[in-house]
């Protein structure tokens, strides 16, 4: 069962962002990203703190708002605006899950939406139902793609199961896998919490997703021999042992399940260092379309 290395997939793609900004910077721009985070959550907070580490350690200005948790709608619109406003900014992304005094909707579209990195605003949805590479594709589907790009797994005609129908993985994921070209032209299945007999569904996946949000919650029963498996799920679990108290399990009892798959991404380090690599690529993206090049949306040229 060969691990699809998401920390070794994600080192080439941040190699070749390397490469872009430097082309960048000989034409005297530095690519800028801008993350608001509203209060403490400290999941959150731990993403935005890589976000900017890795975004200064490519070359990028990078930005970091950290607002307290009673912070306004109206405080909130005003900085996205600015944010808007700045030249120097060409990636703007507020951190999510805000706290429950904002609408969230409403600030993503009021986010300029050749700055919305994130691709969650509407233009940017529109344009990936649309097949139209001019607008932003949300990070962690993109990531996942590249993924089954770069390890040579084939989704031309294949079935793919997503389980999820989030905005933010579900959806998106499946928009990109009926795409036409290479990472695409699959047969696209999403399940949810209201689809009968999962098992009976992720069994039929040649390539399963899984996008859940529950600890180890697909087993062997919801997977068939020989199938790829792509865990997006990011879970604290309890560990004593651990110093923090904690560790990070996948949405997938990997320990039960990997041994029947083709290949398969562990957590951590497979997915989740793709979802920032895949931001610092469509911020680079950003800036090249600010110069008038006309980049493609998938980080691939
Ligand atoms: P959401 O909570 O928005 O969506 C979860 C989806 O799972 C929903 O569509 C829900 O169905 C479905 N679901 C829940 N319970 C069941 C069930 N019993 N059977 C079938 N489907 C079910 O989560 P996200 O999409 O935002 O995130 C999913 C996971 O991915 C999380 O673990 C998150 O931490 C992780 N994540 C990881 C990222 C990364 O960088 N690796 C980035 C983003 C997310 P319904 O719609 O019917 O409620």
């Amino acid at each position: 069962m060969p691990l699809i290395d998401g920390v070794a997939i994600a080192g080439k793609v941040l190699e070749e962002t390397k490469a872009r900004v430097a082309a960048l910077a000989a034409r005297g721009v530095q690519p800028g990203l801008a993350v608001v985070l509203v209060g403490e959550d400290p999941a959150s907070r731990a993403y935005v703190r890589s976000k900017d580490k890795q975004a200064a350690a490519l070359g990028f200005y990078s930005v970091k708002k950290e607002l307290a948790a009673d912070t306004t709608q109206a405080e909130l619109l005003r900085i996205v605006e600015d944010l808007n406003r700045d030249a120097k900014v060409h990636g703007i992304l507020v951190q999510s899950p805000p706290p429950p005094q904002i609408d969230e909707a409403a600030i993503i579209q009021a986010i300029n939406p050749d700055k919305d990195v994130d691709g969650f605003h509407p233009t940017n949805v529109a344009k990936l139902a649309l097949d139209d590479p001019t607008g932003f594709v949300p990070c962690t589907p993109l990531g996942c793609q590249r993924l089954l790009i770069e390890s040579g797994i084939e989704t031309t005609g294949r079935h793919v199961v997503i389980v999820g129908r989030s905005m933010i993985v579900g959806k998106p994921m499946a928009l990109l896998l009926l795409r036409r070209g290479p990472g695409g032209d699959a047969t696209v299945t999403i399940a949810h919490s209201r689809s009968r007999d999962l098992p009976a569904i992720t069994r039929q996946a040649d390539i399963l997703i899984a996008a859940v949000g529950r600890p180890r919650f697909l087993g062997r029963d919801h997977v068939r021999e020989g199938a790829v498996v792509i865990d997006v799920g990011i879970n604290r679990v309890p560990d004593p042992s651990s110093p923090r108290g904690y560790k990070l399990v996948g949405d997938v009892d990997y320990e039960n399940v990997a041994s029947l798959t083709a290949a398969i991404t562990p957590v951590p380090g497979g997915v989740g260092p793709m979802t920032i690599a895949m931001l610092l690529a469509n911020t680079v993206t950003a800036a090249e379309r600010a110069l008038g090049l006309p980049t493609r949306d998938g980080a691939l040229g």
